[in-house]
């Protein structure tokens, strides 16, 4: 709830809520938790668009979509007629891989075309993007192209760094002035898909006549599966189907939209997935802990200028092929970077030339049984027909013969496995040691680091102790259970069923679960019960197995804040503000706490270090303003005001203070028009109307 403080000079703000959960960051992790990609490419490729270039380009990522549920992939039970016509009309990757199954790092390797190690994404919950990591929109941006990505998952949202790049990046989860209603911010969070269609095709609606690069994000065959009717009763029983089928009339309703405004013929379409989704198979029931096929494997459909129809590329294709191939087919210079794409531009298959290329390996991780459950991490190499999964017991299967990798090869056939394993090892220590990101290590305790630093973290170095721990085969059935205590525990937090929820964190605990997760939500639960200190104590634990999330250090200060600890709360914002020093949240929530403790110099300090960090939000605009304002600096206060109205003309406060200001000013005649804007949009305004008065008796 917005509450309004008024202060002694008049100004008026709109503060956040300041006790925990001001934008329910657990929500985040919630998705991110219950929890990957695409085509192949080449580094000279054409810079020069040629008569058959594209002039738009667009890519679908439908989350969590196997390939074996499209008709094209030769399923019958499922209804995909959209993207089987893709298929029919363009070019399809029968065998397309990703390099991790999970929804942030593997997008991550789709839009910057380099493995996880080296865009140094490796978990949901990783840091942003790296500024000198070059991303697909930002090459196509530099070739011409006008950008926009519509996401759906709050995994993907401009924190991820994925934005980088598109001059319009949707990822509205809250509803601005309504943030805080969680209700209403839980309703939208999985954003429907229909919803980032009809945004994606507005927006088409204005650039049909630009170049256009375009990302639309299906989020919807992600669990839970809740597909909407018709699909809900014709797919009774099995509901990720029915995600699937309504998947494709969102992708249906794209293709018309490009053929309304007659861009079809010219546009290119790339449509993949991030990963797919076990549904049981090993023991799994979604994706992110095994590296079997059922989660690496998904389609990858092109169509359009350049692409020959029914083209079958006959390669393994994988997640960082797409980047090269896009560009390639686009005729857009690949950027100039430091490091090489890992991916090869399959654009002459895909143009129906000769099969010219040969099998190159794929690689994939899994580092989630080892930064959540203290568990071995996985690895595992693809070629051709061959996969090998580095673990403690490890695994060689014959894909050709045994597509549900169910018989172990790995003692049958030794000097195969070696063979495999020892690409495995080339490619481990090729990209680790160019890779490893140094943030903040100063609160780390030792034995963590060895952990984060799969996250990117912390400097580790080398690969050398990647596969301690218990091999995550023999930890399944654990797995399932404290996946399924904490699965529980978040829906209990979700639904305000704060006594419920912590007991299953608690139960976790007592069977010696020690991650970041486990603390961080049994925070969010004693929150809920209002147990401050505890739920600190809670945070205080999450944070050094996960210093680079911000969030913990917010919500930390907010319990401290619920005690009336203003110094202690500062403290936790100040380290979060040293671990994780780009996230303006921190410096925003440090300026407030400055303001309402009358320290207005080092408020106004956190404020302008908040906006140069993101500019974006307008109530930091008005807390500067005010503080400025009530500094007697009024000129300056006038200019964050107009910041702050500019961003959101539609919030009465802000109208308010920029007329109050010109008043003081003594430029009356231009606060009137503010004053009047303050009362149409809330009519009950009495200070505006009492200032209007006053302007008036002037006269
Ligand atoms: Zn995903």
């Amino acid at each position: 709830m917005a509450t309004e403080t008024r202060s002694p000079r008049g100004w008026v703000s709109k503060n956040h809520k300041k006790l925990c959960v001001s934008v329910p960051p657990w929500w985040t992790l919630f998705c991110v938790l219950t929890s990957l990609c695409v085509l192949g490419c080449r580094r000279d490729a054409p810079s020069q668009a040629t008569a058959s270039s594209p002039r738009h380009v667009l890519i679908i990522t439908i989350d969590t979509l196997r390939a074996d549920r499209l008709g094209g992939y030769g399923n019958r039970d499922v209804a995909t007629p959209n993207m089987d016509r893709l298929a029919r009309e363009g070019a399809m990757a029968p065998e397309a891989s990703v390099q991790v199954p999970l929804t942030r790092p593997s997008h991550a390797s789709i839009f910057t075309g380099l493995y996880p190690a080296q865009h140094g994404i490796r978990d949901n919950i990783s840091a942003a993007l790296a500024a000198d990591v070059p991303t697909m929109a930002e090459a196509f941006k530099a070739g011409g192209f006008t950008t926009a990505g519509f996401v759906s998952s709050i995994v993907l949202s401009a924190q991820s760094g994925l934005g980088r790049g598109f001059d319009e990046f949707s990822d509205r989860f809250d509803l601005g002035a309504d943030a805080g209603d969680e209700a209403r911010f839980l309703d939208i969070l999985e954003k429907r898909g229909d919803v980032a269609v009809a945004d994606a095709v507005k927006w088409l609606d204005g650039h049909a006549a630009d170049r256009t690069f375009v990302w639309v994000h299906l989020y919807d065959p992600h669990a839970p599966y809740e597909p909407p009717e018709p699909y809900a009763s014709r797919y009774a029983g099995r509901p990720y189907d029915g995600e699937v089928a309504w998947s494709d009339e969102l992708v249906g309703r794209l293709d018309a939209a490009l053929t309304r405004l007659a861009i079809r013929d010219q546009t290119l379409i790339a449509l993949t997935s991030d990963h797919g989704e076990a549904l049981g198979e090993h023991g799994e029931a979604v994706h992110g802990f095994f590296l079997y096929e059922a989660t690496l494997r998904v389609p990858l459909l092109l169509r359009g200028p350049g692409v020959r129809p029914g083209t079958r590329i006959p390669v393994l294709v994988r997640s960082v092929d797409l980047f090269p191939t896009l560009l390639e087919l686009a005729g857009v210079p690949t950027p100039k970077t430091a490091r090489a794409l890992a991916g090869r531009s399959l654009a002459s298959m895909a143009r129906g030339g000769p099969a010219t290329l040969h099998e190159e390996p794929s690689f994939a991780e899994s580092l989630t049984p080892r930064i959540h459950y203290g568990w071995s991490d996985l690895r595992s190499i693809r070629d051709g027909r061959w996969k090998f999964i580095l673990a403690p017991k490890p695994e060689l299967y014959d894909l050709a013969r045994d597509p549900d990798e169910r018989n172990n090869l790995a003692n049958a056939e030794p000097a195969r496995a070696r063979a495999l394993r020892a690409g495995l090892d080339r490619h481990l220590a090729d990209d680790m040691p160019a890779t490893i990101r140094k943030t903040a290590t100063s609160d780390v305790p030792a034995d963590l680091v060895a952990r984060l630093g799969a996250l990117g973290y912390v400097g580790v170095g080398g690969a050398a102790d990647r596969s301690a721990g218990a091999d995550p085969k023999d930890k399944i059935e654990d797995y399932k259970v404290l996946n399924g205590l904490l699965h529980e525990g978040l829906l209990q937090l979700r639904d305000k069923e704060y006594a419920a929820s912590a007991a299953r964190f608690r139960d976790l605990e007592a069977r010696g679960i020690d991650s970041f997760e486990s603390h961080y939500y049994f925070g969010q639960a004693l929150v809920g019960l209002g147990r401050w200190r505890d739920a600190a104590a809670e945070f205080e634990r999450a944070i050094p197995r996960l210093p680079g999330f911000a969030a913990s250090y917010l919500t930390l200060a907010d319990c401290r804040v619920a005690v009336r600890d203003r110094k202690g709360a500062i403290d936790a914002l100040r380290r979060g503000e040293r671990a994780v020093p780009s996230d303006a949240r921190l410096y925003r929530r440090l300026g407030e706490l400055y303001r309402d403790g009358g320290d207005f110099p080092h408020a106004a300090k956190y404020f302008r270090e908040g906006i140069a960090r993101d500019p974006g939000e307008a109530s930091q605009w008005n807390s500067l303003g005010m503080i400025l304002g009530a500094s007697e600096e009024l000129g300056e206060a006038e200019r964050a005001f107009r910041e702050a109205v500019q961003r959101d003309p539609r919030e009465p406060r802000y109208t308010y203070n920029l007329g109050l200001t010109l008043q003081r000013e003594q430029r009356a005649d231009e606060a009137v028009p503010y004053f009047r804007k303050t009362l149409e949009l809330n009519p009950r305004f009495a200070a505006a109307r009492d200032r209007l008065a006053e302007t008036r008796s002037l006269k």
